[in-house]
């Protein structure tokens, strides 16, 4: 084939945009991938992900900013409604506590021995 005849063919041939969005839209259906729907990146389907990694971490970030602020603004309130929950949820709470202690025994082991050395290393 000829140069000029295979760029032909190649121009005839090239998915268009309306059949790549076609695919894109299968695709979706199928839930093989997601758009974002903040920055409309496309990323692998995952149950419940609406937005990107990016979006993710920057919605996270922002939501921390918000409890905090929120917390500075109604402290008293927060620790009342906190009182509150724990009252009514005691048993449940120590319960969590219990299995999350016996669960990561490891992990909390390690970090108070971290503790214990950094504290003992600022006394001396
Ligand atoms: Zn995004």
């Amino acid at each position: 084939m000829s140069k000029k005849l295979w760029k032909a063919w190649l121009r005839e041939h090239r998915p268009s945009p309306e059949d790549l969005m076609d695919e894109l839209f299968r695709k979706i259906m199928l839930k093989e991938i997601t758009v974002c729907e903040t920055c409309d990146t496309i990323f692998d389907y995952k149950p419940q992900k609406k937005y990107c990694d990016n979006c993710r971490k920057v919605r996270y970030e922002e939501k921390k900013e918000r409890r905090k602020v929120h917390y500075e603004e109604n402290k008293e309130k927060v620790l009342a409604e906190n009182k509150v929950y724990y009252e009514k949820n005691k048993e449940k709470i120590h319960l969590r506590q219990k299995e999350y202690r016996k669960e990561n025994k490891e992990k909390i082991n390690s970090r108070n021995r971290a503790w214990y050395k950094k504290n003992k290393m600022r006394r001396n």
